[in-house]
C-alpha cells in the first residue's frame, strides 16, 4: 500500500504509469472519473486537491458547486481494464472555503467517517467492522437489449434453459432455482469468476469464497472477508467495478440489479457486522442467544425499528421491492433469528470465534450508495444502544421457523418491510432523526435523496410495463 508522494511517484516510473485516474462518488453510489497525465502528480495536488464543477453529481446545492477532490494514495492500484498504463485512487471532496477548505458533509466518504466519530465520541467502540456479500447475474454478450415476453424482460444466459430453443449450444445449463453450488460443466462462469476474485485480491479486496448462487440462470456470489467499514465501502464500489468489468472484457453483462428476472432469486447485498472497542468484540457474549452480548441484541433493536425506513438507503431501487417478496430467501418480515434466512437480521450459527461473532442484514442490495448504506445502519444500530431497545421485548424473535410460512395477517402484525420504493420513502421521511444525529446525514442530502428516488419511482410507474402489453393490448 502507497504511503507518500515519492513512492506514487517511483511507481509511476518504474511501471510507466501514464495516467492517474481519480474516482469520485456521486450520490446514487456510482463512481464517476477524471484523469490526469501522470507527470503531473506531485505534492500539491497532494495538498490543494483537483478543482472540479460539483453541480452534477447529485448533490443538494451548497453555496460554492467549485469542489476538490483530494486523493487518497492508500487505495492507488494499477486499472487493468484500460490500454494506457492508468494508477486509480477514491479520495474525498472538500468544499472550497477561506481561509481553508473544509470536507463537503454530503460526500459519501465524508458521512461514512462521520458515523464513525459518531460511533467513538458516545464511547460505544472504535471500530465498526463489516462484511458485505455481492450476488450478481451474468449474461451473454454486451447487449442491453432486452426482450419482452409473457414474464416481463429477459436477458439471454447461456446457462439457462430459458435460452434452450432459441439460442444454440445449451446441452449443459443450471436449471431454474437450481443453480446453488452447481459444479462443472453446467457453472459455466467459473473461469469468470476467479478471474474476478483475481483481479479483487489487486485492488484490496479479499475474497473469503465464490461460488454459483440459486439462480440457474447464471446467478453468482462473492463474499468477502470482513474489514472496517470505510474502507469496505471504498471495496464495495471496486468490487462493483471489477465484476462488471471482468465481464464486460469477457463479453459478457454482469448486473447487481436486485431482481433481474421474474420467478428466480434475486440479488442481495447481505451486510454482516461487529464492533471491536480497544481491540476487543463488543458482540460477543458466550450466554447470550447465539453467543451474541446485550450491546449486540440493542443493536438488532436499532436496526429492526428503523429497518423500514433504511429501505430507502439501503435499497434505494422501484426494483429493490420486488426482490424483497416471500418465497427466494430475501426477507421480508421484521425479525430476527440464527440460521433463519426469512428473518430481516440472521446470526449465522456456525460463527463460534467470539472476535468475529456477528450478525447479517438480509434486506440491503447493491444498487446503494455503500457509504450512505454502511453509516446508516451504524447509526440505527447505535440508536438501538442509545435507547437499549430489546428486540425480544418488541416481539421481533427469535423466529426459529420458517416465517415466509406465517400467514399473512400475522406477518402484518409483526411488521414488514415496505412493499415499494415510495413506501420505504415515506418511512425514511417519517423517521430520520437517528441519521442526522451528530450532523452524521445533513438534512439537505436526506431531502434531495428523497426527491432524486421519488422522482425515479414516479417516473418507473408511468412507464407501460412490457406484462401490461401481455395482459392488456389484446382485451
Ligand atoms: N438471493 C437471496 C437474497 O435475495 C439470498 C440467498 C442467500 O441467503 O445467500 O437475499
Ligand atoms: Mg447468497
Ligand atoms: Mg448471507
Amino acid at each position: 500500500m502507497f504511503q507518500n508522494v515519492q513512492q506514487i511517484q517511483d511507481f509511476i516510473r518504474q511501471n510507466g504509469i501514464a495516467f492517474l485516474d481519480f474516482k469520485m462518488i456521486d450520490l446514487r453510489g456510482r463512481w464517476k472519473h477524471l484523469s490526469i497525465p501522470a507527470a503531473r502528480f506531485n505534492e500539491d495536488i497532494m495538498t490543494h486537491g483537483i478543482g472540479f464543477d460539483g453541480s452534477n453529481y447529485g448533490y443538494a446545492q451548497v453555496e460554492r458547486s467549485d469542489m476538490v477532490f483530494l486523493p487518497d494514495i492508500t487505495t492507488a492500484v494499477v486499472d487493468p481494464f484500460v490500454k494506457a498504463p492508468t494508477l486509480t485512487m477514491i479520495g474525498d471532496v472538500m468544499v472550497i472555503d477561506h481561509p481553508a477548505n473544509r470536507p463537503f458533509d454530503q460526500y459519501p466518504r465524508n458521512v461514512a467517517k462521520s458515523a464513525i466519530a459518531h460511533m467513538q465520541a458516545l464511547g460505544v467502540a472504535d471500530e465498526m467492522i463489516i462484511g458485505p456479500e455481492y450476488e450478481f447475474h451474468v449474461f451473454d454478450g454486451m447487449t442491453r437489449t432486452l426482450r419482452p415476453d409473457a414474464v416481463g424482460y429477459r436477458l439471454q444466459c447461456s446457462e439457462s434453459v430459458w435460452s434452450a430453443g432459441e439460442f444454440p449450444n445449451n446441452g449443459f445449463h443450471t436449471g431454474p432455482h437450481d443453480g446453488y453450488h452447481a459444479d462443472l460443466p453446467g457453472d459455466r462462469t467459473f473461469d469468470l469468476r476467479n478471474q474476478i476474485c483475481l483481479e479483487l485480491a489487486k485492488w484490496g479486496v479479499d475474497v473469503k469464497y465464490h461460488h454459483h448462487e440459486v439462480g440457474g440462470s447464471g446467478q453468482l456470489e462473492i463474499e468477502v472477508e470482513l474489514g472496517e467499514m470505510t474502507r469496505l465501502a471504498d471495496a464495495t464500489m471496486a468490487a462493483k467495478y471489477v465484476i462488471r468489468n471482468t465481464a464486460a472484457a469477457n463479453g459478457m453483462t454482469a448486473t447487481l440489479m436486485p431482481k433481474p428476472i421474474y420467478g428466480e432469486a434475486g440479488n442481495g447485498m447481505h451486510v454482516h457486522m461487529l464492533l471491536r472497542k480497544n481491540g476487543q468484540p463488543v458482540f460477543y457474549d458466550p450466554n447470550g442467544y447465539g453467543q451474541l452480548s446485550r450491546t449486540a441484541m440493542h443493536f438488532i433493536g436499532g436496526l429492526l425499528t428503523h429497518a423500514r425506513s433504511l429501505c430507502a438507503i439501503t435499497n434505494p431501487s422501484t426494483n429493490s421491492y420486488k426482490r424483497l417478496i416471500p418465497g427466494f430467501e430475501a426477507p421480508v418480515t421484521i425479525g430476527y433469528a440464527m440460521a433463519n434466512r426469512s428473518a430481516v437480521v440472521r446470526i449465522p450459527a456456525y460463527v463460534k470465534s467470539p472476535d468475529k461473532k456477528r450478525f447479517e442484514l438480509r434486506n440491503p442490495d447493491a444498487m446503494c450508495n455503500p457509504y450512505f448504506a454502511y453509516a446508516a445502519i451504524l447509526m440505527a444500530g447505535l440508536d438501538g444502544i442509545e435507547h437499549e431497545i430489546d428486540p425480544a421485548g418488541r416481539g421481533w424473535g427469535p423466529f426459529d421457523f420458517n416465517l415466509f410460512d406465517l400467514p399473512a395477517d400475522e406477518r402484518k402484525r409483526l411488521g414488514h418491510l415496505p412493499a415499494s420504493l415510495d413506501e420505504a420513502l415515506d418511512a425514511l421521511e417519517a423517521d430520520h432523526d437517528y441519521l442526522t444525529r451528530g450532523g452524521v446525514f445533513p438534512m439537505p442530502l436526506l431531502e434531495t435523496l428523497v426527491k432524486t428516488l421519488r422522482a425515479d419511482a414516479q417516473e418507473i410507474s408511468r412507464i407501460p410495463h412490457p406484462a401490461e402489453f401481455d395482459r392488456y393490448f389484446d382485451l
